[in-house]
This record gives structure tokens, C-alpha cells and sequence, in this order.
């Protein structure tokens, strides 16, 4: 065995730390310093095997095949120097911070790497400070964080955590932002004490990495959880899209976003959000007819696949529009169509932009993703419409059903009562209709009947309300009108029906209406009362010989 007493004093004292072992790899001497390779482990025990995990595995394969080469690994933040010396008797292991590896490093690292005194005076900060800062970062180097260039803001959190740290002697992790002209910087920072070999504080040293993308992905998630919640509570569409191209445009920065939905014939666009595009621009594409060459949309939803437009000026879909688009500074339009579950387009999704580019990979994700929430959204819509539709109006003429008009009509019926404003009902019931079924099938009655309402449709105002009571019965309120205008309208429906060139199969099925009228009275008091009196008239119509007008006696 070697004089170990004399080789542990000397080993103790020189700048490495040192690990002796044995032919049989037990632990002989280990120095205090060796504890920067065991990184807050326990140094191995005198006399006890080599733990198998202690040294790195390349370490360790130096003891099988000794070369005396220098060996340097990353390993806790640190880059650390080995040697393994063979020795007669076993192994001498040598290990120690490589500074100027570590310097290296340092400056090399994407994080910012400041070392803070405990008067917060910067003593090093790595280069990577000029990705971020045009100062340079010699300059900050011996000045407070008074004197140094930063934003007041930075400096409040810097100088927070720091005197944290400093009262606890524990690790700060703070995240803060850098906003400079030309973008938002966000960090996340970690304030690390340092300690000297007495325990006692010596200085800080701060990590700042740049987490703005990552940052940037959590604000979408939360803009796009926003949008999954409005479509889910059933906000309005125009609601919903207006927040859809503020949170693109939030995300994709210069981006003009525009929504477009097609008209149910499969036609035409018509503009449904695109808060940031000029009114004047707005006017001339909306409505515009979709096909190959017109536009980035128009072609998109003509086709049912995405279109990339990255400079408009130069794109053949865009000849007849290019001046337009020009005028208004739009140099690029990416046009994804918005698809139904049955591949059906119901609309297109738009990105403009002041200058000619392509979208990169996170772009297009963006799109496709927030395109499929529209579609989600839209058809959510359509449904809710369907299920109103079923709800209020007639299946066969489209007017509003019995449950709907006596909803509306009383309202309004309160409405003018209260205002003391005059107030009309007609009550109208097809003459002789049975013998329209006989004579022309049932298919022949249901083409009278939507005849018939549509008639009473066009030949009354659009503020009127009418329905389909049931069968072949209709009633019509006539807001601000008196009994005797309404009797003039009422004549005037009669006439329209009775003159109404119906035919079905070739064959003419000439029908006339009888019409009972009723209009409020003070004494009037309930719809239905108005009701029982327009029916009343309308019996009088039918017993008289049909194909007249009826006015009830005064309430
Ligand atoms: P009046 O002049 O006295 O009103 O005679 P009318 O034949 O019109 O009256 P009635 O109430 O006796 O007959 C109404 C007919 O309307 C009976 C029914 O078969 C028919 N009808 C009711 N609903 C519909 C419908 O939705 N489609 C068709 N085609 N016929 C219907
Ligand atoms: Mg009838
Ligand atoms: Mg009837």
C-alpha cells in the first residue's frame, strides 16, 4: 500500500477533489472536494465499496481500460474534469470544475446567466443578454440594479425575489416580462443563493429563460377554452366569430381574419366577422359569388380545400381582384373553407395579410383548428334554427303555428292595449275546402294551402302577423290599424285569393276565403275575447254564402 497518511494531506489541500480505491475497488480515501461529484449525496465510506452509481458510466470504464485522458461531463449544471490515474495498488480518480468549459457553457446558454453581489451589483452576466437587450452586456457588468438599463417593472421583481432569497437563503422562482418595441419578451426566473465553503451567502445567481412561446401557447389554450365555453353556453354565432378573429389575430400577429358563410343555395359568401378589414373592402366581397378564380375564398369554397395565396399580386385567383386588394394593402390571403360534418362547405375562413408570405407549420394548425370549432359552431346553430323553426312554425306554409301567434299576438294585443293604440284580427277559413280534396287529392289541398298563405303574405304588411290556426284556418293581426282600414285590407284578401291563378296536375282550382274581423275595443279586455269575435264573423261570412267579409258587432 502507498504512504496514504502523507498522499491524504497533500491530496486534501490541491484544488480537486480526490477518490482513492483499491485493486478491489474498495474506498481507501476520499477527499472533501470529491463532494462536487456527488452533488448533495454523502461521500462514499472509507473502507466500503465503490458505490455502483457514484462515478459516470464512462468513468468507470476507465478503470478497465486506463489512457490517462483527461475526461469532461456535464453533470448537476456543472461540467466536471475526470482523470483516472492507475495506480500499482488500485486507482487514483481525480475530478474538478472545468471554468473554462463552464464559461463556455455559460455563454452559450439560452438562458440569461446573471451573478448578482448582495447589494444586487451585476458581477457576470453571460452574452445571451444580447439576444434580448441592445445594451451591451458589459455594460451592466459592476453597476446596481439602480444604474443598470432596465425596465423599472423588471427591476421591482428582480429587487422582490432577490431580497426574498436573501432573508431565506431559499431559491426564488419568479416570472416576468420584457416588453420592447418590437415584441413581448415573458422569462421564467429562478434566484439561486450561492454559499461560501462557511455557509454563508455570498451571492445570487439568476437563470432567466425565455418561456414567451410557451407563454404564447397558454394564452391560446385559454383563448380557445373561452371559445369551446361560448359555443357551449350557445352565444350568439356573430358573437362567437367576432371573439374567433380577435383571438387569431391575437395569436397571429398582422394578420387580418375574416369569416364568410355560405348562403344555403351554395352560392354565394356573405361576411359574418372581420373586425380588422376596411368597411369599403368589406362592401365589395360580400356577397360575391364563390368559384375558381375568385379570390383565395371564392376558390376555396368552390373547391372544399384549403388555398394559399402568398402573394396576391402574382396569383392568377386573384386577376380580377388584385386591384381591389391592392387598394386596400392586402398582399396575401390563405383561405381555409369551414366544413360540415358531411364534408358540405358552410363557409370559409380567411387570413389577410399587408405583405406577401406563407403560413408555417403552427399557422395552419391554428386554421385548421379554429376552423373545426367553427364548424362546430355554425352547425350547433343551424340546428338550434331547425329546432325553432320546428317549434313555432307551420311545416306546410312556413307561417307561424296556433302555439306561436297566440304567443306574439297577446303580447302585442297587451302592447296596444296599454298604449290605447288600434288593433285588428282577422280570422279567415277557405271556402268549401273539402271539396278541393275531393276533387284534387289531398296533394291538391296542401298545394291551396300554401298558395293561400302565401298570398295572404304578400297582400299584407310585413309588421302583420299571420299563422295557421289549423286545417285550412288562418288569422292575421293587424297592429295599428282600425276596424275600418282593417276591413278595407280584408276585402282587398279577399279579392287576391279569389283571383289567385292556383292549379294542380293542369287542372285550375280557383278558391275564395271567407273572413270574419275584429278590432279592439276598450272594452276589450283579452285576446281571446277579440278572437271569439272575429269567429263569430267569420260563421256570419260562411252563413251569408261564403266568399265575403264579415266585421263583429262593436265589443
Ligand atoms: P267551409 O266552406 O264551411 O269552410 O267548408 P270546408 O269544406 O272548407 O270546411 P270543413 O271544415 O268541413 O273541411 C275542412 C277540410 O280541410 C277537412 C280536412 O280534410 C281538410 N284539411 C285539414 N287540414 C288539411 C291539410 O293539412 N291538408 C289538406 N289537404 N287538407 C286539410
Ligand atoms: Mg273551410
Ligand atoms: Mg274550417
Amino acid at each position: 500500500m502507498f504512504a496514504q497518511a502523507t498522499l491524504e494531506t497533500v491530496l486534501s489541500a490541491l484544488p480537486a477533489g480526490y477518490l482513492l480505491l483499491d485493486l478491489s475497488r474498495q474506498v481507501v480515501f476520499v477527499s472533501e472536494r470529491f463532494s462536487i461529484a456527488c452533488h448533495g449525496s454523502p461521500l462514499p465510506t472509507v473502507g466500503s465499496p465503490l458505490p455502483a452509481t457514484l462515478l459516470p458510466q464512462a468513468v468507470q470504464q476507465r478503470l478497465d481500460q486506463p489512457d490517462n485522458k483527461g475526461l469532461t461531463l456535464p453533470a448537476h449544471g456543472l461540467l466536471l474534469e475526470w482523470l483516472v490515474t492507475p495506480l500499482r495498488d488500485g486507482w487514483l480518480i481525480s475530478v474538478r470544475e472545468d471554468r473554462h468549459a463552464f464559461r463556455t457553457l455559460v455563454d452559450n446558454s439560452p438562458d440569461i446567466i446573471t451573478r448578482y453581489d448582495l447589494e444586487l451589483r451585476c458581477r457576470f452576466i453571460n452574452n445571451t443578454l444580447s439576444n434580448f437587450s441592445p445594451t451591451p452586456a458589459a455594460e451592466h457588468i459592476g453597476r446596481t440594479l439602480e444604474e443598470r438599463r432596465l425596465p423599472a417593472q423588471l427591476k421591482d421583481a428582480i429587487r422582490h425575489n432577490a431580497q426574498q432569497v436573501i432573508a431565506s437563503g431559499k431559491p426564488q422562482r419568479f416570472i416576468s416580462e420584457l416588453s420592447l418595441p418590437q415584441r413581448l419578451y415573458v422569462f421564467e426566473s429562478r434566484l439561486l443563493p450561492e454559499f461560501d465553503d462557511a455557509g454563508q451567502l455570498q451571492s445570487l445567481l439568476s437563470i432567466d429563460r425565455d418561456i414567451s412561446e410557451q407563454h404564447a401557447t397558454r394564452l391560446w389554450e385559454a383563448d380557445e377554452n373561452r371559445l369551446l365555453e361560448m359555443i357551449a353556453n350557445d352565444r350568439p354565432l356573430q358573437e362567437v366569430m367576432g371573439w374567433t378573429c380577435q383571438m387569431i389575430e391575437n395569436q397571429l400577429s398582422g394578420a387580418m381574419c375574416s369569416i364568410m358563410l355560405l348562403d344555403e343555395a351554395g352560392e354565394r359568401l356573405y361576411l359574418a366577422a372581420a373586425p380588422s378589414l376596411a368597411s369599403e373592402y368589406k362592401e365589395a366581397i360580400d356577397g360575391l359569388r364563390i368559384g375558381e378564380g375568385i379570390g383565395s375564398c371564392g376558390t376555396a369554397a368552390q373547391r372544399g380545400e384549403m388555398v394559399i395565396v402568398s402573394d396576391i399580386a402574382s396569383d392568377p385567383l386573384w386577376q380580377d381582384y388584385r386591384e381591389l386588394a391592392a387598394a386596400h394593402r392586402l398582399h396575401a390571403c390563405w383561405s381555409l373553407p369551414i366544413l360540415a360534418q358531411d364534408g358540405k362547405v358552410l363557409g370559409t375562413f380567411g387570413l389577410y395579410h399587408d405583405r406577401p408570405c406563407a403560413p408555417d407549420s403552427q399557422a395552419l394548425d391554428i386554421v385548421r383548428r379554429t376552423s373545426h370549432l367553427m364548424a362546430i359552431a355554425i352547425q350547433q346553430e343551424q340546428r338550434a334554427t331547425a329546432l325553432y323553426r320546428l317549434a313555432t312554425q307551420d311545416g306546410l306554409t312556413g307561417l307561424a303555428n296556433r302555439r306561436h301567434f297566440l304567443d306574439l299576438a297577446s303580447q302585442r294585443f297587451k302592447e296596444a292595449r296599454y298604449l290605447g293604440k288600434p288593433f285588428s284580427l282577422l280570422m279567415m277559413d277557405i271556402d268549401h275546402f273539402k271539396r278541393v280534396n275531393d276533387g284534387h287529392g289531398h296533394e291538391g289541398g296542401d298545394v291551396v294551402l300554401q298558395a293561400f298563405a302565401q298570398c295572404v303574405k304578400s297582400t299584407l304588411r310585413a309588421s302583420d302577423l299571420v299563422c295557421r290556426m289549423g286545417g285550412e284556418e288562418f288569422a292575421a293581426i293587424l297592429p295599428d290599424t282600425p276596424a275600418s282600414e282593417a276591413l278595407v285590407v280584408a276585402k282587398r284578401l279577399r279579392n287576391a285569393i279569389a283571383a289567385l291563378p292556383i292549379a294542380h296536375q293542369d287542372h285550375p282550382i280557383p278558391i275564395t276565403v271567407s273572413i270574419g274581423v275584429a278590432s279592439l275595443s276598450p272594452a276589450c279586455r283579452e285576446l281571446s275575447e277579440l278572437i271569439r269575435h272575429a269567429d263569430q264573423a267569420l260563421y256570419q261570412a260562411k252563413a251569408k254564402g261564403r266568399n265575403r267579409v264579415c266585421v263583429a258587432e262593436s265589443l
